[in-house]
């Protein structure tokens, strides 16, 4: 029997990856679109595919502001997500609280260790159902699209961009994978010790995956800011 993705458990049943919400039901597209098509899953123990679905519904509201995603991503967060925080305000409330002022803008203060744990999960399924093996080193990641809603911190949109020009420059002509781009897709890029892994979501919102083997992780975010300043 199949092992979990990210444990020594064996699976019950199969997890989507991405989470199945970020993709739009075909009763919210127009007729004939169907982006729940060709999924793809990852066998799981019954813990792991159901406790993290208040953070996949976290990480979809925080997205779904920025400037960056596509219509599909608009209109999935119109019409399904709303619908949802009507029926689970808790989520909604919770996002509420945090919102601040940064720089004239109204920004959202993060709550990191949801989006940690949607990452960690994310990372481990996706790095299983496409090496077909299960990930038991390192991952760390790295938000392209965070600084502004982040924290205060006065070096975030320096180091920021600069993250963007790297792993554009890295990733460049590397084939796009997913089904649904529209929605998903990710590219992989195996170097000598790790392997790193660049996730769009609804195409403008990125994230870069860093898998190392070794405990001596570094900080990516200051390697790149050394490497493009
Ligand atoms: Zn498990």
């Amino acid at each position: 029997m199949d092992k979990c993705y990210i444990c020594d458990e064996p699976a019950v049943g199969k997890e989507h990856v991405p989470p199945r919400c970020l993709f739009p039901k075909t009763k919210d597209l127009p007729n004939g679109v169907n982006l729940r098509s060709n999924l793809m899953t990852v066998p799981s123990c019954a813990p792991h595919n159901s406790e993290k679905s208040r953070d996949d519904e976290y990480f979809l509201n925080v997205i779904a502001g920025l400037e960056c995603i596509n219509k599909v991503g608009r209109e999935h967060y119109r019409r399904q997500i709303r619908r949802q925080n009507k029926r689970n305000p808790g989520i909604l409330a919770r996002f509420a609280v945090r919102a601040i002022k940064i720089v004239g803008n109204l920004g959202h203060k993060v709550e990191i260790n949801r989006l940690d744990n949607f990452v960690k999960h994310l990372g481990y399924a996706l790095y299983r159902a496409h090496f077909g093996s299960r990930w038991s080193g390192e991952l760390c990641w790295v938000p392209e699209f965070l600084s502004r809603i982040a924290d205060a911190d006065p070096n975030a949109e320096q180091i920021r961009l600069a993250v963007v020009k790297e792993n554009n420059r890295e990733f460049k002509g590397i084939p796009y994978q997913g089904a649904n781009p529209t929605v998903f897709s990710y590219q992989v890029l195996e170097c000598k010790e790790l392997c790193k892994m660049r996730l769009h979501f609804y195409e403008g919102c990125k994230m870069l995956l860093i898998f190392k083997a070794t405990s001596t992780v570094q900080d990516e975010r200051d390697i790149v800011l050394k490497k493009s300043i």
